[in-house]
């Protein structure tokens, strides 16, 4: 029926009010079974606009993310960042708009019980992206020269967080299924926070300097930005990937804490490795006595030129004499010759082979025999290969990239 011939067949009996509300009714209905639909000029008949509460470019942020607890604090839209269309019905649309503010709502309440309770001098936000769950304290930084508040300083460590593990799994070659937990990553505003927080989401005891880590079937990390070891944001974003690094490595198959007993280099190696690649410098170990010293450096992080003076001053160790040593035994050059010897195998084997070491050492391998299975190589003949890699490939001069 058209517009016109709808019109003549009420016309006669439209004084009544009621029958004028069903005439409005019929005319949408005729409207929306209409072959030639009238195009909606506010939504493009999607039923719905974009929510206009939201910080400009920040929607698209929004979207690109699973959830974000400061988008659900949104008085207008509660987080579905669009909101019902005033211009038009759309009863799917609507459906669809009121889903996904109960999906919102489920997902922040879940929170309460979990962090914010144990977080309760300064609430945390929270974010959720494909695979971490964030929650977020660090007050304000300074990226570059652009200073960002919390909101947007926790995207931010999101797409990082998410960006390093592309990375790892790019370079290790792995597969998704490989992994089998989420990261879950708290970067508290402080270390009275993190020290209430870190015990209930870790399960681990004790105060701690800067962070705590749960490892191998679970990946937890809970730290604060401990001004004299981590006193900017570049220093900030090199202890997420150092940890985050740990936490997948035990978190691959078979998951499982890495790195003690024995193997240490291994461990930390990798953590470092992908510190240098995406920072430039190495910063932050895992050993006991370096907790309680924060902001120590060895030789201002820049390792390929130490390690080149290490072989010169003939300080360099053996494999095998290195090998054994658990994760928080390795003393300062031992560190760095660690992250040059796993930057050996990277380089020269490539990373497939390296995740095959990795998983032999993680099934607890012997691993003089996990090296020869994989390389063809035992630790001695390593040692030479090694030495003479770093003779050719590291200057005793530093030049920064
Ligand atoms: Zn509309
Ligand atoms: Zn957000
Ligand atoms: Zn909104
Ligand atoms: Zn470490």
């Amino acid at each position: 029926m058209t517009f016109a011939a709808l019109r003549r067949f009420v016309a006669p009996i439209a004084s009544a009010t009621i029958l004028v509300v069903a005439w409005a009714s019929m005319v949408a209905h005729a409207l929306s079974q209409a072959p030639v639909a009238t195009t909606c000029r506010s939504c493009g008949n999607h039923g719905v606009v974009d929510c206009s509460k939201h910080k400009k470019g920040m929607l698209e942020t929004e979207r690109n993310i699973a959830f974000c607890s400061a988008a659900e604090s949104c008085k207008a839209c509660s987080g579905a960042l669009s909101v019902d269309c005033k211009q038009c019905t759309n009863e799917a649309a609507q459906a669809e708009l009121a889903r996904r503010v109960e999906t919102v709502r489920a997902w922040r309440e879940a929170l309460r019980g979990k962090v914010d309770a144990h977080s309760k001098v300064e609430p945390m936000l929270h974010l959720q992206t494909a695979h971490c769950d964030l929650s977020f304290g660090v007050p304000k930084l300074t990226v570059g020269k652009e200073k960002i508040d919390t909101h947007e300083g926790m995207h931010l460590y999101g797409d990082r967080i998410e960006a390093l593990r592309a990375l790892y799994i790019e370079t290790l070659r792995c597969e998704e299924k490989e992994f089998s937990a989420r990261l879950a990553v708290y970067m508290c505003r402080d270390s009275r926070q993190a020290n209430e927080l870190g015990p209930r989401v870790t399960g681990l005891g004790g105060n701690f300097a800067v962070g705590t880590k749960l490892m191998g079937l679970d990946a937890v990390y809970c730290m604060w930005q401990e001004p004299r070891g981590l006193p900017d944001d570049e220093a900030l974003h090199r202890n997420i990937v150092h940890n985050v690094v740990h936490l997948l490595t035990a978190n691959l198959e078979p998951a499982g804490y890495f790195g003690n007993p024995a193997n240490g280099w291994v461990d930390e190696g990798l953590a470092h490795w992908f510190e240098d690649k995406i920072g430039g410098k190495c910063t932050n170990y895992c050993f006991e006595e370096v907790l309680t010293q924060q902001g120590q450096t060895y030789k201002g992080g820049r390792w390929r030129p130490a390690v080149r003076l290490l072989l010169d001053s003939g300080g360099m160790q053996s494999l095998a004499a290195i090998g054994p040593k658990n994760t928080d035994q390795l003393n300062f050059p031992e560190h760095a010759q660690s992250f040059a010897m796993v930057d050996c195998l990277l380089t020269s084997h490539g990373g497939e082979k390296f995740k095959a070491f990795l998983k032999q050492l993680k099934a607890k391998v012997e691993m003089r025999d996990a090296m020869q299975s994989v390389y063809g190589f035992g630790p001695l003949a390593f040692d030479k290969e090694f030495q003479e890699w770093v003779a050719a490939n590291y200057s005793s001069v530093d030049s920064p990239r």
